[in-house]
């Protein structure tokens, strides 16, 4: 249920409305728009019957919404989502002061799969700032399939990346993997990759959604787009809006690629929500052969940007060498991106 507020509606009025939705035992949402306020009603509702609310001064409609994904639905809320990282530069330099991540941009966050020790992390950030790029990902926790496997350095990767931060002012997208963790990374992180594997992880994303850092949702590997989307949901509904959400490739019965990346899921994603969404050909191919390919179909589909594996030496990684793009041919793909943004009116971020 949206209630929308008349154009002249006060803030007495408005906070009379917000009271009477908390009177019925449901969650308001204000949202303050260009010219007037909405207020997002979440909750059961079929306990209660909001109508009463048509009646308080200054309230102009009630309008059901018919998705179960209420806040991240288009229903709720028209306007396109811009997700503002701010950003603090680094002493001594001109570094951005934030990144707004949706349409008419495209947002290039690139970085090693894994924080394989500082000197590679340093190196990265240093190359990705020189060229522009505001944003580095890097797991410090790795979810891998075989407990033998690389886990990642954890907490002591989190240290290295906010040196990075620190010295480059470069902001951090970094994966939290169980609740545990949950305020050290929100203390390291810029942004929260939510990781495919734990899309549907109810208590991780109710901890999110108190979070005071935007979340980079990835979608699960089976997921439907409506799944996806009440997973954000469960983001939204703990007040924090700030979701982006990005496509990493699904299980098909393909097996030429890592994963099947869905690049037909942008459109939808845009209609139904209001969401930014960015996509991953690094996962979603898995083979760095194919990503410049699907970067570039990404940027043409619609997607908002990029999530990006790179590294100083890829075929040494700890993790993904395979699907990771060295130096140059991140410089290269990043050159092909910036020709084609501009002809579809996009500004590279
Ligand atoms: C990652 O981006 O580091 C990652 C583990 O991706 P996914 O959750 O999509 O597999
Ligand atoms: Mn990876």
């Amino acid at each position: 249920m949206l209630v929308v507020m008349d154009k002249h509606a006060t803030q007495a009025e408005i906070d009379r409305v917000v009271a009477a939705i908390r009177e019925m035992s449901l969650t308001p949402h204000p949202m303050p728009g260009a010219t007037r306020t909405a207020i997002g009603i979440t909750g059961n509702i079929s306990a209660v019957d909001p109508r009463t609310l048509e009646v308080l001064p200054g309230v102009s409609e009630l309008i059901r919404v018919t998705k179960p994904f209420k806040l991240a639905s288009r229903e709720m809320h028209e306007a396109d989502t811009y997700v503002k990282i701010p950003l603090v530069p680094a002493p001594g330099t001109r570094g951005s002061e934030g990144v707004a991540i949706g349409p008419g941009t495209f947002t290039i966050i690139a970085g090693p799969c894994s924080v394989e020790g500082e000197d590679m992390i340093l190196r990265t950030a240093e190359f990705l700032t020189r060229h522009g790029v505001r944003l580095m990902r890097a797991g410090a926790f790795k979810p891998r399939t075989s407990p033998y496997a690389f886990q990642g350095f954890g907490l002591e990767g989190l240290e290295i990346l906010a040196k990075a931060r620190e010295r480059t002012g470069i902001g951090i997208v970094t994966e939290l993997m169980d609740t545990d963790n949950a305020d050290a990374v929100e203390e390291a992180a810029d942004v929260i990759q939510i990781g495919t594997r734990n899309m549907q992880n109810f208590s991780l994303l109710r901890r999110v959604s108190r979070a005071r850092k935007p979340v980079l949702l990835k979608r699960g590997m089976s997921a439907t787009l409506e799944e996806w989307l009440m997973a954000a949901e469960y983001v939204m509904s703990g007040s924090n809006y700030n979701v982006i959400l990005c496509e990493r490739g699904v299980r098909t019965f393909s097996d030429h690629s890592r994963n099947t990346l869905d690049l037909s899921v942008i459109p939808p994603v845009k209609q139904l929500s209001h969401l930014p969404i960015l996509v991953d050909p690094s996962h979603g191919t898995g083979r760095r052969d194919y990503v410049p390919a699907m970067a570039l179909a990404a940027l043409a589909a619609g997607a908002d940007g990029l999530l990006l594996e790179v590294h100083p030496d890829p075929d040494r990684a700890l993790s993904d060498g395979a699907q990771t793009l060295n130096f140059a041919g991140f410089e290269k793909l990043l050159e092909s991106l910036k020709r084609l943004a501009e002809p579809l009116g996009r500004v590279l971020n």
